[in-house]
């Protein structure tokens, strides 16, 4: 039962959690939840592996549950996907995103190189206002549309039909970069990339779990080996997530990889957070 105006909040055990909550209760609270402020965003720095310098960052929701603490979005963006909630959820993310590049922008002064990466779901995708709710989104908040990447997952687009493709190509055309995220689980075609409006490659954490040893094995070097080629070969930066050691960043910048994400850097925090990262890198 929910004890209704209550406003105590607390961190949960997630385990004990994951058995006591029902998707359902969870279900139909997400409308109310997004009506009373109850989501906030963590932002996780991208990293260049050439000079280690903070490029931007991630936009990752978490659900302050009134009862059950704090919800990853593993817990509820499933939830939100399948009753449409996603659709208002998600342009939320994105406002109050590029609302934050904004401000990041103003306070690091002149060319400030944050950029923010916004995840988008499927049902984003086909959702005929997607062109119109980003371009409203950028114009009031005054920021260039450079200033923005939308995630969209390898299997989100395979097989795609021209339909789907044609708002992110108008999304590319206006300067909005598209990266295709958790690439390398969703086995497409990397003919197709070409066809594709998209400008990053974000390859999954299961590559880099293979860089743990040092040094790392031979055939899941190879892989990468070839995926950052090709992907260079087409123009596409590659970003790798799910760096966490030393070792991990060495070898997958010998590769060549452009990006880095993940808890070598630092985990994803408040946006005052990147702030400081970005300015200590500014300052040397
Ligand atoms: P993702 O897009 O693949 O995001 C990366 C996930 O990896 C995040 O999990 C992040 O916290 C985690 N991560 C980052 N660095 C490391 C690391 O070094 N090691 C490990 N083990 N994990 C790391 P998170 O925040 O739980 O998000 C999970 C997924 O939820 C995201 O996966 C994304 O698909 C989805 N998601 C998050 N925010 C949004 C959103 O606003 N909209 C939509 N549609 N999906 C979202
Ligand atoms: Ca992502
Ligand atoms: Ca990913
Ligand atoms: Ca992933």
């Amino acid at each position: 039962a929910k004890s209704a105006g209550g406003n105590r909040y607390e961190l949960a055990d997630p385990e004990a959690d994951a058995r006591a909550i029902t998707r359902h209760g969870l279900t139909t609270a997400l409308p109310a939840a997004l009506d009373r402020g109850e989501f906030f965003i963590e932002y996780q720095p991208l990293v260049h592996l050439g000079d280690g310098s903070v490029r931007g960052a991630e936009a990752l929701v978490r659900w302050l549950h009134p009862q059950h603490g704090i919800l990853g979005p593993d817990r509820f963006i499933p939830l939100a996907e399948h009753t449409g909630l996603i659709v208002p959820l998600g342009r939320w993310v994105m406002e109050q995103s590029v609302r934050q590049a904004r401000t990041w922008r103003e306070r690091h002064g002149d060319g400030c190189p944050l950029r923010i990466n916004v995840n988008l779901s499927p049902c984003q995708l086909t959702h005929p206002g997607l062109v119109q709710d980003t371009v409203d989104i950028l114009e009031r908040a005054g920021v260039q549309p450079d200033a923005l990447c939308l995630e969209v997952t390898e299997s989100a687009l395979i097989g795609a039909d021209d339909d789907l493709l044609k708002p992110l190509r108008r999304l590319a055309e206006m300067g909005v970069d598209i990266a295709l995220d958790d690439f390398g689980t969703g086995y497409s075609n990397l003919a197709n990339l070409r066809r594709l409006p998209v400008s990053v490659l974000k390859l999954d954490r299961s590559f880099t779990r293979g860089m743990q040893q040092f040094p790392a094995d031979p055939v899941d070097l190879k892989i990468v080996e070839g995926i950052v080629s090709l992907a260079h070969s087409l123009d596409l930066a590659v970003t790798v997530e799910g760096v966490e050691t030393g070792a991990q960043a060495e070898q997958l910048r010998i590769l060549g990889c452009d990006t880095a994400q993940g808890w070598y850097y630092a985990r994803p925090g408040p946006p005052e957070r990147l702030h400081e990262l970005a300015l200590a890198d500014a300052a040397g």
